[in-house]
C-alpha cells in the first residue's frame, strides 16, 4: 500500500451518491473522479483539507492518487452537476460482478474510505482526535496508540435450490416493491460462514440446507460489506419466512422469475449463472 504523492482525481460524494458532471448517459468513464482541480473549485478549496469531508485514497504503487470528498446532505450543487445513487450508477455501468481495479470497484473502494474516515475521527478506546497514521491508510491515536483500519463486515448470500431445479428467491422488507433475491445475513462473532448460513436460513425462511458450495465474492460499501456468495441445497423443512426481515419466500423456475436485484450486484452474478444452466 502507497501513501497518495499526488492526488490527480477527486470523488465528490453526497450520502450514498456520487456527484458527476451533468452528462447524458451514466457509462464506465463517468464514474470515475473528476480532476482534482476541477473538484476543488466547484466545491471547496485547500481550507476543506484536512477535515473529516476530504481524505485521500492510498492506491496501489504506480497509480494515479485519488482523493475523496463527502458533501453534506443539505448542500446544493451548482449548475452542470448532478448527484447519482451509487448503486444506481454501478446498475448501469457494470457488466457483471464489480472487479477490484475497475471503474466500479476503484469507485466502492472510495466510498467504503470515505465513509469510515468519517467515522474514526476519535480513537475508540481513549476519544481522542485520531491523526493519520504514516504511509497508509491507518488512523493512529497519539494518546494511547491505537491504530484502525477500514472496518470490513462480512456477510454471505446464498443461492439455494432444490431436486426439481427451482431457485428459492426471497423479498425482504427493505427491498423495493417487487424485488426478489438471495438470502443473506451477516457473520456473526464465532461463526465460520457454514454455520452462518445454516443459521441465517433457518431463522430467515424455516428450512435446512446442506451441500453448501462457495461461489463468488463481491465489496458492497453499503455501508462496508464484503459479500460472500454460495449455493447450497434444500435439505428438510417448511418453508415459512420470519416475517420481519423475510416477507415472502417462494421456489421460482427459470422461466417464471420475479424482479431481480440490479446487476452489478453479486446475488444477480449468482442468479444469471443459474439461469445459464
Ligand atoms: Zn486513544
Amino acid at each position: 500500500m502507497a501513501a497518495v504523492d499526488r492526488v490527480t482525481g477527486t470523488y465528490v460524494f453526497q450520502g450514498a451518491n456520487i456527484v458527476l458532471p451533468d452528462g447524458a448517459d451514466i457509462g464506465p468513464a463517468d464514474i470515475g473522479p473528476v480532476a482534482e482541480t476541477l473538484a476543488m473549485t466547484t466545491f471547496g478549496g485547500p481550507e476543506v483539507r484536512p477535515s473529516s469531508g476530504y481524505c485521500e485514497i492510498p492506491t496501489a504503487e504506480g497509480e494515479a492518487g485519488m482523493a475523496a470528498f463527502m458533501l453534506d446532505n443539505d448542500t446544493v450543487l451548482p449548475k452542470g452537476w448532478r448527484s447519482v445513487p451509487i448503486r444506481q450508477a454501478i446498475s448501469a455501468t457494470a457488466g457483471g460482478m464489480v472487479t477490484a481495479g475497475s471503474p466500479e470497484g476503484l469507485l466502492f473502494r472510495a466510498y467504503h474510505i470515505m465513509q469510515w474516515r468519517r467515522e474514526s475521527a476519535y480513537c475508540g478506546s481513549c476519544g481522542s482526535p485520531n491523526d493519520d497514521a504514516p504511509g497508509g491508510l491507518a488512523r493512529l491515536c497519539p494518546v494511547c496508540g491505537r491504530q484502525e483500519f477500514p472496518r470490513i463486515s462480512p456477510a454471505v448470500i446464498v443461492l439455494v435450490t432444490n431436486d426439481r431445479d427451482q431457485a428459492l428467491l426471497a423479498h425482504n422488507a427493505n427491498f423495493d416493491d417487487g424485488i426478489y433475491s438471495l438470502l443473506a445475513g451477516f457473520v456473526e462473532a464465532g461463526e465460520n460462514l457454514e454455520s452462518t448460513i445454516i443459521r441465517e436460513i433457518r431463522e430467515e425462511v424455516n428450512i435446512e440446507v446442506d451441500r453448501i458450495q462457495y461461489a463468488a465474492s463481491q465489496p458492497w460499501p453499503f455501508p462496508n460489506s464484503l459479500m460472500l456468495g454460495f449455493t447450497a441445497e434444500y435439505a428438510g423443512g417448511a418453508l415459512k419466512p420470519d416475517g420481519t426481515e423475510i416477507l415472502d419466500a417462494r421456489w421460482f423456475t427459470r422461466d417464471a422469475l420475479p424482479n431481480l436485484p440490479g446487476k452489478g450486484s453479486v446475488a444477480r452474478h449468482i442468479i444469471d449463472r443459474w439461469l445459464r444452466g
